[in-house]
C-alpha cells in the first residue's frame, strides 16, 4: 500500500510518473536497456537529456540568456561553488533565515568577505527579515537568500530589493510557484524535494556570471566547464535526470507552474485553516511568511506529539516528525502530495484533537 509521505526531502513523486518509469525500467523506449545501463554519451541518453532542460526551461520561462547547469552534490556543494565562481571583488551579503542559508553563509566565509545583511535567529527564524537597498553593502558581488525554508517553514512573498546580483538557494520551493528568473543571477536547487531523486542538482545561471571562478575553485565546481560541456564533463546523474525530466513532462501536461501553485495554495490553505481555527495545534510562523511547502506545528505537549506522529505513521501518514532544530511535527506538502494526501491529514488532526483534548 503506499502510504502518504510528509518526508521533507527526498519526497513523494507523482504517482504517474513512478509508473512510467516502472513500465520502461527494462527497456526503455525500445533501446533494449534500462536507462540506468544507459551510456552518457548515447544518442538514446543525449535525447532524454536535452529533451528534461528544454522542459525546465519552458516551465521556468528560463530566458535565452540563461544557462541550465545538471549538476551533482547536492545543493550543499553549491554552497561553496557559488562563492568559488561568483567572488570577483570578493564581497558577497547573506539573509540568514534558517539551518541551509546559515550554512551556505558559513561555507562562504571561507572564500572572501561575507556579511549577514538580515537574520531572523532572534525569533527562532519564524519571519522573515525585510530588507532595504541600503541594508547591503556597496561593492558586493551578490546577496544570497534561501527563497524557502525547509525546516522552519517560512519563505519570501516579496523579493529583497537590491542593485546587486540575487543568488537564490531554491530547493524546496522551486516549481512550486512562478518566478521571475530574470530577478535572479543564479538559482540552484537540489531535486530530491520538488523535482525528482536525489543524485541531481540544478543550477540556473545567468551566462555573464559563467568563467569568473577563482583559480583554486576545483575544476569540477567551475561552471564554466559545465556549461562548455552541456554537463557532461564527467558521467552526471543520468537515471535522475531521466526521473525529472519525466516530472517536467508531467507538470506541462497539467498546466504548468502556474496550475500546481494553485494547487498548492489550496492544499497549504486547507492545513492552515485548520490549525489556526484549532486551539489545539500551532503553526509559529507569522502569517506573511507562511511557507506553502513545509508547515511546522505542534500539539500543546511534545508528548503528544510524539504520539500524534506515532498514531499518524500508523495511519498512512508518515515522516511528520519535525526537523530536530525544532521539534514537534513538520507537514511537507510539495508539487507531488496529493490533495487528498492533505485532507486525510487534516481530518487525522480533527480526530485526534477529540480523542486528546
Ligand atoms: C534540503 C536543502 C538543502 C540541502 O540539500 P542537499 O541537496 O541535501 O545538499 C539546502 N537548502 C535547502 C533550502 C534545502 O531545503
Amino acid at each position: 500500500m503506499r502510504v502518504y509521505n510528509f518526508s521533507a526531502g527526498p519526497s513523494m513523486l507523482p504517482e504517474e510518473v513512478l509508473k512510467k518509469v516502472q513500465a520502461e525500467f527494462l527497456d526503455y523506449n525500445g533501446s533494449g536497456m534500462s536507462v540506468t545501463e544507459m551510456s552518457h554519451r548515447s544518442k538514446v541518453f543525449d535525447e532524454i537529456h536535452n529533451e528534461a532542460i528544454a522542459n525546465f526551461k519552458d516551465l521556468m520561462g528560463i530566458p535565452e540568456n540563461y544557462t541550465v547547469l545538471f549538476l551533482q552534490g547536492g545543493a550543499s556543494t553549491q554552497f561553496e561553488a557559488v562563492p568559488l565562481n561568483l567572488l570577483v571583488k570578493g564581497k558577497a551579503d547573506y539573509i540568514v533565515t534558517g539551518n541551509f542559508a546559515n550554512k551556505a553563509y558559513k561555507e562562504a566565509q571561507k572564500y572572501g568577505d561575507i556579511a549577514c545583511a538580515a537574520s531572523s535567529k532572534d525569533k527562532n527564524y519564524t519571519f522573515i527579515p525585510e530588507t532595504k537597498k541600503s541594508d547591503f553593502r556597496e561593492d558586493i558581488d551578490y546577496v544570497h537568500i534561501t527563497t524557502n525554508n525547509t525546516i522552519f517553514g517560512t519563505t519570501y512573498n516579496k523579493l529583497p530589493e537590491t542593485d546587486a546580483v540575487l543568488v537564490a538557494d531554491m530547493s524546496s520551493n522551486i516549481l512550486s510557484r512562478e518566478y521571475n528568473v530574470s530577478d535572479f543571477g543564479l538559482i540552484y536547487a537540489g531535486a530530491q524535494k520538488n523535482i525528482g531523486p536525489a543524485g541531481l542538482t540544478i543550477v540556473i545561471i545567468r551566462n555573464d556570471l559563467i568563467g569568473h571562478a577563482m583559480d583554486i575553485c576545483p575544476t569540477m565546481l567551475k561552471y564554466e566547464t559545465q556549461a562548455k560541456d552541456n554537463s557532461l564533463y564527467n558521467t552526471p546523474p543520468c537515471f535522475s535526470i531521466y526521473v525529472a525530466g519525466e516530472v517536467f513532462k508531467y507538470l506541462k501536461g497539467i498546466g504548468g507552474v502556474k496550475a500546481i501553485n494553485e494547487i498548492n495554495v489550496y492544499k497549504a490553505g486547507l492545513l492552515y485553516d485548520y490549525i489556526d481555527e484549532s486551539d489545539f495545534y500551532f503553526n509559529p510562523v507569522e502569517k506573511p511568511y507562511r511557507s506553502i511547502m513545509n508547515v511546522p506545528f505542534v500539539t500543546p505537549s511534545t508528548e503528544l506529539d510524539a504520539q500524534f506522529v506515532a498514531e499518524a505513521s500508523k495511519a498512512g501518514l508518515v515522516s511528520l516528525k519535525g526537523h530536530r532544530l525544532v521539534g514537534g511535527m513538520r507537514a511537507s506538502i510539495y508539487n507531488a502530495m496529493p490533495v487528498e494526501g492533505v485532507k486525510a491529514l487534516v481530518e487525522f488532526m480533527k480526530k485526534f484533537e477529540l480523542q486528546n483534548k
